[in-house]
């Protein structure tokens, strides 16, 4: 059987069709028109696979990478930065229009799941796999499988906390990891030390302004910190790194020192890696949940 794995996203909702070797067929994509709201965007999901179906000689099973994460009790997808999919039933709206069934997971899982299996963590049992990018998430596969946990939140990094009496989050709670190193916690920093108002990789280059020892000092100290956390607990046989902060070259080796610096063992060599499977990570995770 093929499958279609469709990726959900802020701006483009991106879609493929793989035979069942996850041998990339066909790839289509169309933006996110948000401010036309839930039903707009349930039509573009429709049509977008709709059109990847006729592209398939054979039945076909269907999986949707979403941003946010499913309520265990209602199905319902809660904590999403796409505001107008929050309080939503995606799954089964999307049941009723299409006449196919279709298994929804959120991206942070779909992208730890795509790596373990097909990207960097191939032959690793237990993958931790973090998506650094507007929003901080993380996933947790073992053996292959996603890890959910009794409540579904198994993790969500993002929201663990730093320091007691930090940053405000909007989950409610205080110090949470993503009001640190997410991209736009990284930039409020620097337009505080700086008062220049930068986007990150303008930041990265900016690296003689006298503010930046500072900057990377701290975000290096939370950033290994908050993974030599996840290093105590969870053990993992690698980490992954996902998101578009993931992609500032002194977090694996600078990086990767802080966080070893403070996990509790004399011996630690977690692989810290860059993904593999870049922005398509989405896609194939959809299709392995298919
Ligand atoms: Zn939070």
């Amino acid at each position: 059987m093929n499958k279609i794995g469709i990726d959900l996203g802020g701006t483009k909702i991106e879609g493929i069709l793989v035979d069942e070797n996850y041998q990339n067929i066909v790839r289509k994509r169309v933006p996110t028109k948000q401010d036309n709201g839930y039903n707009s965007i349930l039509e573009s999901i429709k049509n977008l696979i709709l059109q990847l179906i006729q592209e398939s000689d054979e039945k076909v099973s269907i999986g949707i990478c979403t941003p946010g994460s499913l309520s265990l009790d209602s199905g319902l997808i809660k904590n999403s930065n796409t505001q107008c999919l929050i309080g939503k039933d995606i799954q089964n709206d999307l049941k009723n229009i299409l006449h196919y069934n279709v298994s929804i997971e959120n991206d942070a899982n779909c992208f730890a799941l795509a790596e373990a299996r097909l990207g960097a963590g191939k032959n690793s049992n237990l993958v931790f796999g973090v998506i650094m990018g507007t929003g901080v998430g993380g996933g947790i596969i073992i053996n292959g499988k996603i890890h959910r946990g009794r409540t579904n939140i198994a993790g969500e990094w993002g929201h663990h906390c730093l320091h007691t009496e930090g940053n405000s989050c909007y989950c409610g709670k205080k110090g949470c990891v993503e009001t640190y190193i997410s991209g736009p916690a990284l930039e409020k920093r620097w337009l505080q030390l700086s008062g220049l108002n930068q986007r990150l990789f303008d930041i990265i280059k900016n690296n003689a302004n006298p503010n930046f020892i500072n900057w990377k000092k701290k975000f290096l100290s939370d950033f290994g910190l908050s993974l030599a956390n996840v290093i105590d607990i969870m053990d993992p046989d690698m980490i992954i790194l996902g998101g578009g902060v993931s992609n500032i070259d002194f977090l694996y080796d600078e990086g990767k020192n802080a966080i070893y610096e403070k996990v509790f063992s004399d011996i630690v060599d977690t692989p810290i890696v860059k993904n593999e499977l870049g922005d398509s990570a989405g896609v194939f995770g959809a299709c392995l949940i298919s």
